[in-house]
């Protein structure tokens, strides 16, 4: 396994796949562990999370540099990624014992009737380059601390982000096996969700991914958490804060080069606001600086891999030979590396890649619309269900639109972000299930019901 700078092009490093034996041993690890870990209270369990909170924030210099150098995102947002890592497990190291408490129902006359929490085992999480700290930590706080343990499938091109993740919780004090990278490809995914020491399993990450693992997982009868693409609407209202909208518009389709689910991608503007909205977009595109993303100072650094980067210019050309206008950007960075910058599309034709897919990269498309009516009709117009952000003066109306729009949550003056707080996860080609807050940690638990008579 080879990770590659895709700033530079050159080797970062090559990690060697884990063979089927080594793959056989670690879920017998895995297994063993489960037995020792479940049985432990859920307040040591809650302290050891405290503690990879401690080895995230000691090391976040070092592990920012392994993802920027391994998935081009710049080095300012991938130290903040550690320290996003450092904040969900303090939360769930403050609040899982309390998710978790037992549940107490009124009991019929002469019993006693309660739910309590009991983990699953080994998940398998099948997880995404995007965002390499915060994708895993984000199960692995909530589900390690309900007491299951957990094997992660990291994507191909960020293995030293795998193999930095097993650290921290080596570091932290885990028990062997409590959490282990499997050095291995998709094509063997399969296999491993169909062992039956595998008991449930979380992906993020494109719609064919997570069909395949929801397939195998079905004729398993396995239980899954699904999330997948996005193309979140930002909706601008003729009586928005256009400065903010401005500003946290930008932010929402540029933050970590465009790559990201949540990410803002069609952007519906009232038209009495539209024009002045085009134009200061477009001028704050270009204020952002594209470069080296070891570079403090950098706003977008290099798409995470060439040929990713090949796939959203496609995109993007699809959308312009059916009509599209290029304002800004467009045409990948005539320099060594795989840089794309941010690009505005107007006149996107309804049913072109920019408007109907998912685009991963710095690319917003720009639509005008008549009234708030035809603002939601467009937002909701996606296969896709995942956030939506929504600017207006008026909170009421914000509150009475966030009810109308088709999506797993909706930020009104604000963008759509993940918190450890709140829960999150999509419907339809998003994916299905919640992950953080109290929905997240149980997802992968036992609620399991116990009568007393
Ligand atoms: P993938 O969905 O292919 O990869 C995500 C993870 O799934 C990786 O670990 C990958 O392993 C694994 N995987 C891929 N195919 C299978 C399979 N058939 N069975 C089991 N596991 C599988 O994402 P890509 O990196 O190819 O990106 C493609 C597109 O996916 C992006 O352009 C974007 O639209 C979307 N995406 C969405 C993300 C999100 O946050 N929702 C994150 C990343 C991508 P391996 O790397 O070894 O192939």
């Amino acid at each position: 396994m080879r990770a590659v700078n895709p700033a530079t092009g050159e080797t970062v490093a090559t990690y060697q796949e884990h063979t089927d034996e080594e793959v056989e041993q670690r879920l017998t690890t895995a297994q063993e562990t489960f037995e020792e870990w479940s049985d432990r209270s859920i307040r040591e369990r809650e302290e050891l999370l405290a503690n990879a909170a401690d080895v995230l924030r000691e090391n976040k210099q070092k592990y920012g540099e392994i993802m920027t150098k391994e998935m081009g995102k710049p080095i300012s947002q991938a130290i903040a990624e550690v320290e996003k890592c450092a904040w969900a497990c303090d939360h769930y190291a403050e609040h899982a014992g309390a998710y978790l408490e037992t549940e107490q129902f009124p009991s019929p006359p002469g019993s006693e009737v309660r739910t309590v929490h009991d983990p699953l085992g080994t998940v398998l999480a099948v997880m995404p380059w995007n965002y390499p700290f915060w994708q895993v930590i984000r199960f692995a706080a909530p589900y390690l601390t309900a007491g299951n343990v957990g094997v992660l499938k990291h994507a191909s091109n960020v293995p030293g982000c795998a193999v930095a993740l097993q650290e921290v919780f080596e570091k932290a004090g885990y028990p062997e096996g409590a959490f282990q990278s499997l050095l291995v490809s998709s094509s063997k995914v399969d296999d491993i969700l169909a062992d039956d020491r595998v008991k449930a399993a979380t992906l993020t990450g494109s719609g064919p991914a997570g069909r395949a693992v929801a397939e195998t997982a079905g004729e398993q009868l396995k239980k899954t958490v699904l999330e997948l693409g996005g193309s979140d609407p930002f909706v601008v209202l003729d009586d928005a804060d256009l400065a903010g909208a401005v500003e946290k518009g930008v932010l929402a389709r540029t933050l970590n080069g465009g790559q990201s689910c949540i990410a803002a991608k069609r952007f519906i503007v009232h038209e009495d606001v539209y024009d002045e909205y085009v134009d200061r977009m477009v001028s704050a595109f270009e204020d952002l600086h594209v470069g080296d993303p070891m570079d403090e100072t950098t706003d977008v650094g290099a798409q995470a891999d060439p040929d990713l980067m090949a796939e959203l210019h496609e995109q993007v050309q699809q959308s312009v030979d059916a009509g599209a206008t290029v304002l800004t950007g467009g045409e990948p960075l005539d320099r060594d590396g795989a840089f794309y910058p941010p690009t505005v599309l107007t006149n996107v034709p309804e049913g072109c890649p920019a408007d109907a897919e998912e685009t991963f990269g710095p690319v917003a498309s720009l639509y005008k619309v008549e009234d708030e009516q035809e603002a939601i009709q467009k937002a909701n117009d996606t296969r896709y269900g995942l956030g939506a952000s929504l600017w207006t003066a008026d909170r009421d109306r914000g509150r009475r639109l966030a009810r109308d729009i088709d999506a797993g949550c909706v930020y009104v003056n604000e963008m759509t972000k993940s918190d450890p707080r709140v829960p999150f996860g999509g419907i339809e080609d998003a994916g299905y299930g919640r992950e953080l807050s109290e929905a997240g940690i149980k997802e992968f638990v036992n609620r399991k019901t116990v009568w007393i008579q």
